[in-house]
């Protein structure tokens, strides 16, 4: 059934309007950081009793770059464990991993031949990941906007919650839902749209304040992970680039101070003038002790619930089981139906 039908089925039925559906999914290619966390998973946390939910660990994305198998698997139940330890609820989301449901391989090889070479060659993450290495990346690594297209349009997906650096592959989804659509004169595919909120989209690397803060950042300081415990958030926070000015205000000219300042605003949920009220006339000292304090109260009883569900490992492989069995029918049907459009079998 198209995205249409769906929508048609439950309009007049009388029944409660279907809530909106989201999408969404992180690599499991190292520790789960506080980008991941205020960028991205906390706003699913947040919004999911108001949509269907369907977080996904993206595992198939996960070895475009050369990784451990062992290491892969573990950061699979990690990431699982993490997921609920932040407060993702089974009542409302689907949790599950990627390669447990081959649709999102078999619909990433029909849509890697409808996507153009020249919209992959703008996608700047590649540009990044790539670095200077364009002779040996893998053709997975290009062609991993087209499997995050293929994530998001499996399931109609209505919306995207992600950090900022995302935005351009969910605006290539559309790119790619929309041609497809157009080709064959038919609504295929739902048109999702980027959920990126205004506070916290791109935390930047403690390190390299120009830097996004990422998981394959080859340098531990520079990211805070979500299991490190007080005297390394302490340790890392008070490492933590600023500059010269010693003046505690967001200005986007100074990404370090900034970028402390809207992890400070995420978790204190205040306001901007609020903040820099709050630390006028003290200094980066006096901020980053109050900014370790908020993260080790924010964190500690993540922790505290991680360990308790990365400890009963029937529990989660049986969670993420049931997550994949109740998505499969799902992406099944789209891919059925695409196949038909498209005209194989
Ligand atoms: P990798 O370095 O392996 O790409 P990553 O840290 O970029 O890891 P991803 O798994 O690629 O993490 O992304 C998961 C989610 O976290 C995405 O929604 C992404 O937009 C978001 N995200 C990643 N880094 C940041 C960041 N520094 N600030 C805000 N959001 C982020
Ligand atoms: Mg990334």
């Amino acid at each position: 059934m198209n995205a249409k039908a769906t929508e048609q089925l439950a309009a007049g039925t009388g029944k409660p309007p279907v809530k909106k559906r989201t999408f969404s999914g992180v690599q499991p290619t190292g520790n789960i950081h506080l980008g991941n966390y205020l960028g991205a998973i906390r706003n699913w946390v947040v919004g999911q009793a108001q949509y269907e939910n369907i977080f996904c660990i993206v595992d198939l994305h996960a070895i475009t770059l050369p990784i451990d198998a062992r290491e892969l698997h573990e950061n699979t139940r990690k990431l699982a464990a993490l997921y609920l330890a932040v407060g993702l609820d089974l009542e409302h989301c689907k949790l599950f991993v990627q390669s447990h449901v081959q649709e999102h391989a078999e619909l990433t090889w029909i849509l890697n031949c409808f996507t153009p070479m020249g919209w992959l060659n703008r996608m700047t993450q590649f540009k990044t990941k790539a670095a200077d290495d364009l002779d040996s990346v893998s053709n997975g690594l290009y062609s991993y906007p087209v499997l995050m297209a293929s994530d998001i349009l499996l399931y109609h997906a209505h919306y995207v919650p992600v950090g900022d650096d995302q935005r351009q592959h969910v605006e290539l989804t559309r790119d790619i839902a929309q041609r497809f659509n157009s080709l064959y004169k038919q609504p295929v595919f739902t048109l999702p749209q980027a959920q990126i909120r205004d506070v916290a989209a791109r935390i930047m690397s403690l390190s390299e304040p120009t830097k996004k803060m990422s998981k394959s950042d080859p340098d531990p300081q520079s990211r805070i992970n979500l299991l490190d415990d007080p005297k390394v958030i302490k340790k890392k926070i008070g490492r933590a680039q600023t500059d010269s000015e010693r003046l505690v205000k967001f200005d986007p000219q100074r990404p370090g101070i900034t970028s402390l300042l809207s992890i400070y605003q995420a978790i204190t949920g205040k306001e901007q003038a609020v903040i820099e009220a709050e630390f006028e006339g003290k200094g980066y000292g006096d901020f980053k002790a109050a900014l370790t304090e908020q993260l080790v109260a924010t964190l500690e009883p993540i922790q505290k619930r991680y360990y308790e569900y990365i400890n009963d490992m029937a529990e989660l492989e049986n969670i993420l089981k049931q997550g994949a069995d109740a998505v499969r029918p799902i992406a099944q049907e789209t891919v059925c139906n695409v196949k038909t459009v498209v005209g194989l079998g």
